[in-house]
């Protein structure tokens, strides 16, 4: 790449002034630290959330990924602050929940701006301090104790303190530059779930695409997916480019996991590239279906995602490693926090568009009417006593983390680690030393659907 070197230069050490101290700081406001910050705030921790973006929500929000998924396709089995956000979001009628038991899990379809105000409600209710657009950057670690870390703010660069510090940020950027290990990708090449640009699209005449037939629909794509594979318009993800239209109504034209490209998220050159490509790809697939399917040829594109859609990044170890046996095999744990029910869901590393959601028979799916334990040792490093890690970089397998990155599951560790970290600020032990049954019990009492948890050994 012209002008990268691998020379250095010192940095000399300088003093800086601590802006903020806090109990408890939460780095990353999607959907796994805003409730990981509420859970605390709400048992009393004075609690700041720190977030890059503007607005709070991460993928849910920003990233327009407005689905959640609660049900093991019998029965919901994921509540507390899902519920209460989502119970929330429908006094204003930014959500509908779709129950189609057995052959779906119930899902939960969003506004993403309702629900960016739905979590930032609940984050002031709860007098949790939010600051936006700041980054958490260096952190300031002593003795493996996170102490806090730094921020370059518009006055410059100053210290945040917190005796315990989640990492939310998805990427688990402040537990890896503080040196807990961490993994990524597949096992043999390190490459991760392909990306992709959510998009919502406008000037659609809904009533012509309502009365197309499925046949034609299918024909159309047909004709897409022919074009895609003689390299004439890219690759995109088949089977939910149909679910698009053949389901037509998703809340606000949203075309979501269709637009795929492939690479190292943790590279910003790259990232950028990728970025780019895929603004390129949405306008080309709006190219076609203007012309070829019924009821667009007037259609525009609405808004494209803030922020190219990461499924995968990095895996920061933990005490418990979350496997695909243990989900597929519905395991329950001792450390339990809350139940998960997703798939084993890997979108092609390699940017087809290709997603095993799709792929025909149950291989990949938990059985009917079951779910597994999400254990709370999957956030927490034994040697890292104060470092809770909460969402998609807790510590998985690759296919694990296939079915345990989805949202509510981000959000029953956020509420698991959020909770335990104020029980282990008032008793002042490690997280790791909260007592399960009593954690256990306050989730309960919070609303957490908690079942079949075995005895500590
Ligand atoms: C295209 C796509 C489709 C998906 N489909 C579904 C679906 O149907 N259902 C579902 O449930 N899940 C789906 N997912 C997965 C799900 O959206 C994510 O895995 C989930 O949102 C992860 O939550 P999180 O809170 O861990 O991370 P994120 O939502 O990524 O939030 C992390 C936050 O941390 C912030 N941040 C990062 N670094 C820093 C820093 N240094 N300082 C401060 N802030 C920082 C980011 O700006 C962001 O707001 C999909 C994902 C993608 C990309």
């Amino acid at each position: 790449m012209p002008g990268q070197t691998s020379a250095t230069i010192d940095v000399p050490s300088c003093r800086v002034p601590v802006w903020l101290r806090c109990d408890v700081l939460v780095c990353g406001g999607g959907c796994a630290g805003v409730t990981a910050a509420v859970a605390a705030a709400r048992r009393g921790c004075r609690v700041t959330l720190l977030e890059r973006w503007p607005t709070v929500g991460g993928m849910a929000t920003n990233g327009l990924v407005n689905a959640w998924h609660r049900s093991d396709r019998e029965k919901v089995v994921i509540n507390g602050l899902v519920e209460e956000a989502a119970e929330r979001a429908a006094r204003h009628g930014w959500i509908r929940r779709d129950r189609n038991f057995p052959h779906a899990h119930e899902t939960h379809w969003f506004d993403p701006e309702g629900m960016r105000l739905v979590w930032q409600r609940l984050l002031d209710d709860a007098g949790v301090t939010t600051v936006c657009h700041l980054a958490a950057g260096e952190p300031l670690v002593t003795d493996r104790r996170l102490v806090g870390v730094l921020c370059d703010t518009a006055q410059g660069r100053r210290a945040l303190l917190a005796d315990i510090v989640i990492d939310a940020t998805g990427d688990g950027t402040v537990a890896a530059k503080a040196g807990v290990p961490w993994q990524m990708g597949r096992a043999d090449d390190g490459r991760v779930q392909g990306m992709t640009l959510t998009f919502s699209l406008r000037g659609i005449d809904e009533d012509a695409v309502a009365r197309v037939p499925h046949e034609k629909v299918h024909q159309v794509i047909d004709a897409m997916a022919e074009q895609a594979r003689d390299g004439r318009l890219p690759p995109f993800n088949d089977g939910n480019m149909r679910g698009s239209f053949t389901y037509w109504g998703a809340p606000n034209h949203m075309i979501w996991n269709v637009c795929p490209v492939a690479g190292n998220p943790l590279d910003e050159l790259e990232l950028s590239r990728l970025n780019a490509r895929a603004h390129e790809y949405v306008v080309q697939y709006l190219d076609f279906l203007r012309t070829h399917m019924p009821g667009m040829a007037h259609a525009e594109i609405n808004q494209t995602a803030f922020a190219l859609g990461v499924r995968e990044s990095r895996r920061i170890e933990a005490g418990t490693q979350l496997t695909a046996n243990m989900v597929l095999g519905a395991a329950k744990s001792a450390e339990a926090v809350g139940h998960g029910v997703w798939m084993v869901d890997i979108h092609d590393p390699e940017g087809s568009g290709h997603t095993t959601f799709s792929d025909p028979g149950e291989h990949h799916r938990l059985r009917l009417g079951t779910s597994y334990h999400i254990p709370l040792g999957m956030c927490l490093h034994p040697d890292w006593p104060n470092l809770g890690v909460v969402g998609r970089c807790a510590w998985s397998t690759h296919q694990a983390h296939a079915s345990v990155r989805v949202q509510t599951h981000c959000m029953v560790m956020g509420q698991g680690v959020g909770t335990a970290a104020a029980m282990a600020l008032a008793g002042g032990v490690p997280m790791r030393a909260v007592q399960l049954p009593l954690l256990q019990q306050e989730l309960r009492r919070d609303g957490v659907y908690l079942e079949d948890v075995p005895k500590p050994a």
